[in-house]
């Protein structure tokens, strides 16, 4: 196994890690998929409200390839299909039955995955709805079926706060894990296996399972990140990535021949009512997986996924199809007077202007951005914490200036979208946001 330590990055000292322990949530009356937050794909509805489904239905397919297809998380009935401008699809409901039907796949034992050739495999992925799985760097669209890719990265731990806990998500299931990572290696001959965090967790698993253990500041856990610091060539740059938990999906999908629903998700923040893991399953509402408790308290923010990169959402929407983590952090909407004199005692931030750079308590983080957007002053910030060695300020420039081909000459394709910079940025400018829409628009350009 190598050791890699990352030296750039920053680890902030934010309230509200979910500890250990996992609490079983009570079954939900609804699920639902919110396609929205699925990069790049362009959806076609494949239900109706009205129609009844099975665990495992299609819901909706990719336009762009209709083997890709998203299947239902429940069984029941199709409550609601919300639509946004311009008819994008913003989530569609699904009120479970008591009883829930479930749709079987034909799946291979274990035992016969070494002789399945790679194509009935692919096949088998795409029909069981597990392919939306596997995404490709390094835009993080979905994995095109017809290629075969350099490697695969396995990211086991994410330490984007707060995201789950593999030491909890594996417990009990590393078995899974262990098939999961056999049908991976059937699809390429590279599968890179990721560390960040305990390595407590490696006892459990098999000799040789993991390859690579990752150490040091946020983003250490960033499968862009990893590439960078892993890769030995330019071919390398198209590997595809998937998530410690969705190997364990995979592997179960294999075992049992049904599209898996079970997640082990985390809710922190500072406002979170109890900052825990919790076992529920795909497509929760997000005011059952925070325990309900935040009505009447204003100013709260829903982040879906980890603080520097989810999205946002309310108490009436669902978990993400790739999120497995919620954080409540406040809103940050309010007016600090004399805040420029203020000595930031509680003031978790990058700069060491602040006396909070004494302590070592983690603070709570908010979403204001406690000043206002200005010009970049070159300070350099941006560039000591990016951990792919961009020189942020100079590729924001030049984005701004209309000129792409020197900003990818700077590298912004490298760039993980890990949302330090923006954080680090005394400026306050959304540096993450500049690089992922122009990422974003070169690759519709180039697709
Ligand atoms: S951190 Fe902000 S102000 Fe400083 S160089 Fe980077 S973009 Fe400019
Ligand atoms: S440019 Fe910013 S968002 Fe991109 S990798 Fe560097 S620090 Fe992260």
């Amino acid at each position: 196994m190598n050791a890699i330590h990352l030296k750039k990055g920053f680890s902030p000292r934010i309230a509200g890690a979910p500890a250990r322990q996992l609490r079983q949530l009570d079954a939900p009356r609804h699920v639902g998929m919110v396609p929205e937050h699925i990069p790049f794909i362009k959806p076609r509805l494949l239900v109706e409200e009205g129609d009844s489904v099975a665990i495992g239905s299609p819901l909706f397919e990719d336009k762009r390839n209709i083997r890709i297809r998203f299947l239902s998380p429940g069984g029941g009935q199709v409550a609601r299909i919300v639509f946004g401008p311009r008819r994008i699809i913003r989530q569609i409901v699904i009120a479970l039955d008591n009883d829930e039907r479930c749709e079987f796949f034909d799946v291979p034992t274990v035992e016969q995955l070494d002789t399945i050739p790679r194509t009935a495999l692919v096949e088998m992925l795409l029909n069981g709805g597990m392919w939306p799985f596997l995404r490709a760097l390094p835009f993080m669209d979905l994995a095109d079926p017809d290629t075969v890719p350099p490697a695969i990265i396995v990211r086991l731990g994410d330490d984007e706060p707060f995201g789950p806990d593999p030491v909890v998500y594996l417990k009990g299931r590393e078995d899974l894990f262990g098939i999961g990572i056999d049908l991976l290696n059937k699809l390429c001959d590279r599968v890179v296996v990721n560390l960040t965090g305990d390595e407590a967790i490696l006892p459990a698993l098999p000799d040789q399972t993991v390859t690579h253990r990752f150490t040091g500041h946020y983003p250490s856990g960033n499968p862009s990140v990893q590439l960078y610091r892993t890769k030995t060539g330019p071919e390398q740059n198209r590997s595809w990535f998937i998530d410690g938990q969705d190997v364990i999906l995979l592997g179960e999908f294999i075992r049992t021949g049904r599209y898996p629903v079970q997640r082990i998700m985390s809710v922190g923040g500072s406002l979170a009512p109890a900052a825990e893991h919790v076992s529920t399953r795909a497509g929760v509402p997000l005011r059952q997986l925070c325990g309900g408790g935040l009505a009447g308290r204003p100013a709260r923010r829903y982040v879906v996924g980890g603080v520097f990169t989810g999205f946002t959402g309310s108490a009436d929407s669902f978990v993400g199809f790739y999120q497995n983590a919620l954080n409540l952090i406040d809103d940050g909407d309010w007016e600090e007077p004399f805040g420029f004199i203020r000595p930031g005692y509680n003031k978790p931030s990058y700069s060491t202007a602040f006396l909070s750079t004494f302590h070592r308590k983690p603070f709570p983080m908010d979403c204001g951005q406690h000043g206002e957007a200005r010009a970049c002053v070159n300070c350099g910030t941006c560039a000591t914490v990016c951990p792919v060695d961009i020189l942020p300020q100079f590729t924001m420039k030049c984005l701004v200036a209309d000129e792409v081909e020197e900003a990818l000459a700077h590298g912004l394709l490298d760039c993980a979208e890990c949302g330090l910079c923006t954080y680090a940025c005394p400026s306050k400018i959304e540096l993450r946001e500049v690089f992922r829409s122009a990422k974003a628009q070169y690759y519709k350009e180039i697709a």
